[in-house]
């Protein structure tokens, strides 16, 4: 399987005046045909040091892919910079240019004396026609290895990824394998507990785990490499099952699943309705209810947090008021260096008081009060 880096090329990019969405389509593009990444780097407009990273990356991978830096002016710094990685001089391409000519032709524009830049490509490249803008890509071909370089312009370099490159990535490697991944989501566990219980398969090189924490919910990343989509899917349920029985009852869902839709499923299945009352919160617990589907009728944001002891009092109100069989007070009461968590839950069957703290960032502590609710309910 071939490997592959990812380089952006623009200032703009360095100084967060532009997102660079490219590295995120060619990663996943290269994912989805099995190619590994390797590393993604973002550059200024500095032929040199785009030059270091290209030979750099050359060092390691077979396929570089760059994007930008092919307008053209003289701040276009990837034909240069390509062609000092590659230790040769730019040539003039009358092929190209003719190809440039036509295209200002047919936009009714006057090329500048500037755009015969972009008919200047590295010695030995071939150039990948682009037919969605005025910037020629191309590819240079080693033996070891090939620099794509592409426009930095998202609808452009994405059309020449889907019709160029990926067509021809799978053509000189062979590319026949598959990525697949699959991605188990839990709840009222932390990050240390689940390492604790699957650090062992967190080893694995295929199919890899990997964790990612979310304020009161972690998630399981399973990811696997085969030949066939059929071949992936049995690796993966392998694994999956042996997740499974380690961290059973945390696993809440995988995929899509979201933890308010597990939690109203679980009300559901109890035939009952619930109603919610919430402060501190920023009223994200009931808009998080409100936008899914299931038996929620509606809820109350106070606008000063209550006494925890008036909580469940307040609950009982909250499922007279709305005729709900199922009541969640939850107040999240703000300390110099924790937060306080305080949750009172109502059902047919049970009253139940919660107090939990919160050291974490601030900011984050309402969207671990709401995942620490909602898991309460999917377990009733
Ligand atoms: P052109 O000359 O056709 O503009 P180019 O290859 O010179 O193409 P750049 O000038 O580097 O591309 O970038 C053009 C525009 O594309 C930028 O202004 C920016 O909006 C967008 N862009 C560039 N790189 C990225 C990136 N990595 N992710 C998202 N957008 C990008």
């Amino acid at each position: 399987m071939p490997s592959a880096e990812i380089i952006t090329i623009g200032t703009e990019l360095l100084l967060g005046e532009t997102v660079d969405t490219n590295t995120r389509y060619i990663a996943r593009a290269l994912r989805d045909e099995g190619v590994d990444l390797y590393r993604t780097s973002t550059i200024g407009d500095n032929p040199e040091r785009i030059a270091e990273i290209i030979r750099e990356g050359l060092s390691r991978a077979e396929i570089i892919i760059t994007t930008g830096g092919l307008g053209p002016t003289i701040d276009d710094p990837t034909r240069e910079a390509v062609a000092l990685a590659l230790g040769v001089e730019t040539e003039f391409r009358p092929d190209l240019w003719e190809q440039i000519l036509e295209r200002f032709k047919r936009y009714g524009r006057t090329p500048t004396e500037n755009n015969k830049r972009q008919a200047f490509i590295p010695q030995g490249a071939t150039p990948v026609e682009n037919s969605v803008g005025t910037a020629p890509a191309f590819i240079c071909e080693r033996t070891k290895g090939v620099i794509i370089s592409l426009p930095g312009v998202p609808r452009e370099m994405e059309y020449l990824m889907e019709h160029k490159v990926l067509p021809y990535l799978r053509e000189r490697y062979q590319l026949t394998g598959v990525i697949k991944a699959r991605v188990l989501h839990t709840s009222g566990a932390g990050e240390s507990q689940i390492d604790e219980r699957i650090g062992d398969l967190e080893q694995l090189q295929n199919p890899t785990v990997g964790l990612a924490a979310h304020a009161g919910q972690v998630d399981v990343r399973i990811t696997v490499k085969a030949e066939t989509e059929t071949e992936a899917d049995a690796l993966i349920s392998k694994i999956e099952d042996q997740i499974r029985q380690r961290l059973r009852a945390w696993i809440y869902g995988a995929d899509d699943d979201t933890l308010e839709g597990v939690a109203l499923d679980t009300l559901t299945a109890c035939g009952w309705t619930l109603t919610v009352v919430e402060a501190n919160l920023g009223g994200r617990l009931i808009r998080q209810l409100a936008g899914t589907p299931g038996p929620f009728v509606g809820g109350e944001v106070l606008t000063s947090a209550p006494a925890p002891e008036e909580l469940l009092s307040i609950s009982q109100a909250a499922c007279e008021a709305k005729s709900a069989d199922v009541a969640l007070a939850v107040v999240l009461i703000p300390g110099e260096t924790q937060q306080t968590l305080h949750i009172a839950l109502i059902t047919p069957e049970e009253d139940r008081q919660v107090t939990r703290t919160y050291g974490g960032p601030p900011l984050m502590a309402p969207r671990w009060a709401v995942n620490l609710s909602l898991d309460l309910i999917r377990k009733l």
